[in-house]
């Protein structure tokens, strides 16, 4: 028996469905998992509303999960019955169990449990390329990270101060803004606030060198004010809609900034790149540097109340479904 979260048209929460699905033996290549706790993110309410494409309907939406293997398909030496693993960036989490390809596994570490593990994988591995690779903060730098309080914006706060950065973090409520700065934050600006300016006044007038905004069409043009010169604008979610640039002029006009819509998927495509994008969170995550707030559980049949509290901008930390 195998009971997974689908949906058999886009729309709202009311959408996902708990029902009976098949569960398959693994394809050669093939790991399957069974999953003691599957991650909530943001991209599992773009792919419920039809924002981004399921490859078919129904469709058991969720990207990010960890658990127990329970059987290999042929060819598949890396990882046996009974490893601990976990994954970010493969569609079908929101099931008891589920298979996927071998290679978007990784091995848990034994400090790391199942709960930490679907907390972290895709929001602390997001957090990893954004800070190491698509721009390489270093220590001294001053960044902007908007939903700070937010899954990926806690391990953003942290982790950019662990490397020296200080963080201004934006947030909603006076409530997140405390959040914030309990993780690393060294100043929070609430959204209704005039954000260039109080970047300005915050680095008496330098302005920030990059900018991670996940909250999309309603911060993008507010986010490029914040910039300094040849900065460098990371827009990498749509929490309030998509971004589009109407005229790539206003770049040029704005001190010949750079911009980016990075994802996951690209910086982990290689199975060294995913190796050493884990790591390095384990790494973090290990020391202490970084602390996965798992805020809010739920269990997985309950996914709609969970995407409700997501979109209502009502979690603060990462978020957990429980099989
Ligand atoms: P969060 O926990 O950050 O939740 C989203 C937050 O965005 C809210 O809590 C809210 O914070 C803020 N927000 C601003 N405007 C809105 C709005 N109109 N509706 C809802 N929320 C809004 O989610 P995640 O950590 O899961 O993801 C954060 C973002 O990062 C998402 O946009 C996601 O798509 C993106 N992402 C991108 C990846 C990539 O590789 N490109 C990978 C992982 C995540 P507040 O109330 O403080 O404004």
């Amino acid at each position: 028996m195998n009971h997974a979260i689908r949906i058999h048209a886009h729309g709202g929460p009311e959408k996902l469905v708990w029902e009976e699905v098949p569960l398959p033996d693994p394809k050669p290549g093939e790991v399957r998992v069974r999953h003691r706790a599957v991650g909530l993110n943001f991209i599992d309410v773009y792919f419920r509303t039809g924002l981004y494409k399921v490859p078919s309907l129904p469709a058991t939406i969720g990207m990010e999960g960890a658990g127990v293997v329970e059987a290999v398909g042929e060819g598949v030496t890396e990882f046996k019955p009974g490893d601990r693993v976990a994954y970010a960036g493969a569609l079908g989490a929101y099931a008891e169990a589920r298979c996927l390809p071998a290679d978007r596994l990784v091995k848990l570490p034994d400090g790391i449990d199942f709960v930490q593990a679907a907390a972290m994988m895709l929001q602390g591995m997001t957090a990893q390329y954004l800070l190491r690779r698509t721009y390489k903060v270093q220590k001294g730098d001053t960044i902007l990270v908007h939903a700070a309080a937010g899954g990926v914006g806690l391990i953003l706060c942290q982790w950019a101060k662990h490397l020296g950065a200080t963080v201004i973090g934006v947030v909603s409520t006076p409530e997140k803004a405390e959040i914030a700065k309990a993780h690393g934050a060294a100043h929070v600006v609430l959204t209704g606030e005039n954000l260039p300016q109080r970047v300005k006044e915050i680095t008496g007038g330098a302005m920030v060198p990059v900018v991670y905004d996940s909250v999309g069409r309603d911060t993008f043009l507010t986010s490029l004010d914040c910039l300094r010169p040849l900065g460098l604008m990371v827009s990498y979610g749509n929490a309030s809609g998509p971004v589009s640039i109407p005229d790539l002029g206003i770049l040029a006009a704005k001190g010949s900034l750079y911009v980016t819509r990075p994802t996951l998927n690209t910086y982990t495509a290689s199975r060294a790149d995913l190796l050493a994008t884990a790591q390095e969170l384990f790494d973090v995550v290990l020391s202490g540097a970084v602390k996965i707030r798992v805020n809010q559980t739920f269990p997985l049949k309950d996914a709609a109340e969970a995407h409700r509290a997501l979109e209502g901008r009502k979690t603060t930390g990462s978020t957990v479904l429980l099989p």
